[in-house]
């Protein structure tokens, strides 16, 4: 068993009066993509701040790990092991982009020959090359963001923190930036995403934890957390009303029918248990669908679920499934 890349027990952290993290545990895997999900002020980016040395956890803390150097004596050490891009990224607007590299890799003690050319590969990694002579400053929002990763990536991290990374780009932009934050775990090198965004989540993380009021409300694969809320289903569409009616008197537990449509709906958490249940009841009853599919409630469905809360009650609302039940 290797050591976790980031390790994280009990991390807190409050300004004044407010307490912005109260309490989390956080275990990510070496060469794999967590995400940290959260609505804007979750405090995402001060788990970031911390995990990353930048600013020291609050008292109280349980035991942080970074990289296999415990902070906050190992900071320096753990330092050397990572990268940060983010919000209060790194690029300066008033110098060029391959400027910008240069300083970085002078930053890391790299030789002149040696700096330029990992300047020279990571700008031609990154698309930037036709760019590189130009101010930063001139730079669209994408090309900062893949400036501020290969600026990143000039220290050789094994660990990335990424704090938000695709806030604010257009969805062309967006793209080019999932494509790259695979890459990077292709290497081995282990991510820490932070994201508003859950179908970001969805598309790039090994595991996600859902920050709310201070605390981690949830956590695991896409998969599994979309397995928390209710709404799942498994829809059975029929050509022959009359098989339809059959189906729909012999299937007890449907809790939807659509004469129009010739659907039934039969709850169903999408495991594939509760499949091979549904399956086995088809074939006793020898009812024969001419369509099944199977509907599990996506990411929107669970983030709501976890952080929308009852007034006073506290109680958590479940969401309502994203599928119009007729
Ligand atoms: P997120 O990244 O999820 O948007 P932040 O970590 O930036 O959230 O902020 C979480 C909360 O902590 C916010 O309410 C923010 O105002 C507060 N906060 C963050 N940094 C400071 C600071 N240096 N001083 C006081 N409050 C802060």
């Amino acid at each position: 068993m290797t050591n976790p890349a980031i390790l994280a027990n009990g991390l807190r952290k409050s300004y004044g009066d407010k307490v912005v993290l109260d309490g989390i545990d956080l275990s990510v895997p070496e060469g794999t993509i967590f995400s940290l999900l959260g609505p804007n002020g979750a405090g995402k980016t001060t788990a970031v701040k911390i995990l990353s040395t930048l600013v020291p956890a609050g008292p109280g803390s349980g035991t942080i790990r970074i990289a296999g150097h415990e902070l906050p004596a190992g900071a320096q050490a753990a330092r050397a092991a990572i990268g940060v891009t983010g919000q209060f990224s790194a690029v300066d607007g008033l110098i060029t982009g391959e400027e910008n590299m240069l300083l970085m890799a002078d930053l890391h003690h790299l030789s002149k020959s040696e700096g330029r050319r990992v300047a020279a590969e990571l700008l031609a990694r990154f698309d930037l090359v036709e760019a590189a002579k130009k101010p930063a400053s001139t730079y669209s929002g994408g090309m900062k963001r893949r400036l501020d990763i290969a600026m990143t990536l000039v220290g050789g991290p094994r660990i990335i923190f990424l704090d938000e990374p695709t806030t604010g780009l257009d969805p062309r932009s967006r793209h080019t930036m999932w494509g790259i934050i695979r890459e990077l775990v292709t290497d081995g090198v282990t991510v820490f995403l932070t994201t508003q965004y859950l179908e970001e989540a969805d598309q790039l993380a090994d595991r996600i934890a859902v920050l709310h009021d201070g605390k981690i409300a949830a956590e695991g694969t896409a998969e599994q957390l979309k397995r928390l809320v209710p709404g799942g289903h498994i829809r059975l569409r029929f050509t022959d009303p009359a098989a339809y009616r059959d189906a729909a008197g012999s299937l007890a537990q449907a809790a939807a029918h659509d004469e129009e449509a010739l659907t039934l709906q039969l709850p169903s958490d999408g495991s594939q248990r509760d499949l091979r249940a549904v399956l086995d009841q088809l074939d006793a009853a020898g009812i024969e669908a001419d369509e099944l599919t199977v509907h599990t409630p996506d990411l929107d469905d669970v983030f709501f679920a976890l952080t929308e809360t009852t007034a006073g009650s506290g109680a958590t609302v479940p969401a309502p499934s994203k599928e119009t039940v007729r």
